[in-house]
């Protein structure tokens, strides 16, 4: 069922990867990515390779850096043929022209400002029910965003992150607390962690995210805000979040040189379960052994894990 939004959005796709010769260019390109899974204990992980995506994945987000750079979220550092669509009175909506999905959106709000969850999780969740063929993620400032000085989601198209099915997977699952509204689960051997939240109240998801966001504090350090990657997407009448706490951005291999480097700088799609390899060296070296050693550097420790869930099961 189309909402008019999401035919507006539709609209939005087609006439860009028509007049706006950069993301013509790169979805075409896209539709060429090769890909590969890798299968792990009972679920499975993708690498795409994408050579378009060294950018974002090298991008320099120290603040000298970005002050030196042109916002490419401020319409003034857009190129003329980017164009967007209104989003209610704080956001637009754009095409990604370094597509990782099919239909891959940013959402920045309309001023420039940092990238922070306070006060805009409202807004995320409004994004998913007005867009239920997609999901829409937030990047962390210190997890993955490649533009931390200007706040912006993600709107991708639905069914190509492994997450979106791992998470209704009962042998995966592991609920942590139920109440009449909503379920917290996480998943069991994942190589990574991950907090699931559900519930059909917006009000309820509110709560409960608040209260996860603050127990990840608690948990690990932090500077600006607690880290972690953010999905929200709706399915069977109910909102999906998943929140992916994070240690640090980059693992080791990042800062490596010579044949040790690994372009591995993750952001949510990564967290999902979707790998994105800008060079073919990394690609066809991805394995299961090298995903846990990645992971195991930039997500939350199982011990940590556990912590956290004694909290929420203590509030
Ligand atoms: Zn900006």
């Amino acid at each position: 069922m189309d909402t008019e939004k999401s035919q507006a959005l539709s609209r939005l796709f087609h006439q860009q990867t028509q007049d706006f010769p950069l993301a013509r260019d790169n979805y075409r390109a896209l539709t060429q990515a090769v890909c590969k899974e890798i299968p792990l204990d009972g679920f499975c992980i993708r690498v795409q390779y994408n050579p378009a995506r060294i950018i974002s994945t090298n991008a320099k987000t120290d603040a000298a850096s970005l002050r030196n750079r042109k916002c490419f979220l401020c319409p003034s550092g857009m190129p003329e043929t980017q164009q967007g669509m209104a989003y209610g009175d704080r956001y637009h909506i754009y095409i990604n022209p370094y597509p990782i999905f099919r239909q891959h959106f940013t959402v920045p709000s309309n001023e420039h400002l940092p990238q922070r969850i306070a006060h805009r999780f409202e807004d995320m969740l409004d994004i998913a029910t007005d867009f239920p063929g997609h999901v829409v993620f937030y990047n962390g400032p210190a997890s993955g965003a490649s533009a931390p000085d200007h706040f912006h989601f993600q709107l991708v198209s639905r069914g190509e992150m492994p997450i979106e099915a791992d998470a209704a997977n009962e042998r995966l699952r592991q609920v942590v607390r139920t109440g009449e509204d909503y379920t917290i689960a996480t998943l069991r051997d994942y190589l990574r962690e991950v907090f699931i939240l559900e519930s059909a109240s917006k009000a309820r998801l509110r709560v409960l995210f608040d209260a996860l966001q603050r127990f990840v504090g608690i948990t690990v350090p932090y500077e600006a805000e607690p880290q972690f990657n953010l999905f929200a997407w709706q399915a069977e009448g109910c909102l999906h979040i998943c929140l992916f706490p994070r240690r640090r951005w980059r693992p080791r291999q990042f800062f490596e040189e010579g044949e040790g480097q690994i372009m591995f700088s993750p952001g949510c799609a990564d967290m999902a379960g979707l790998i994105i390899a800008p060079r073919q060296r990394d690609f066809e070296h991805y394995d299961a052994a090298l995903l846990a050693d990645l992971f195991q550097q930039v997500s939350i420790t199982p011990e940590e894990r556990e912590q956290i869930v004694h909290l929420i099961q203590q509030f």
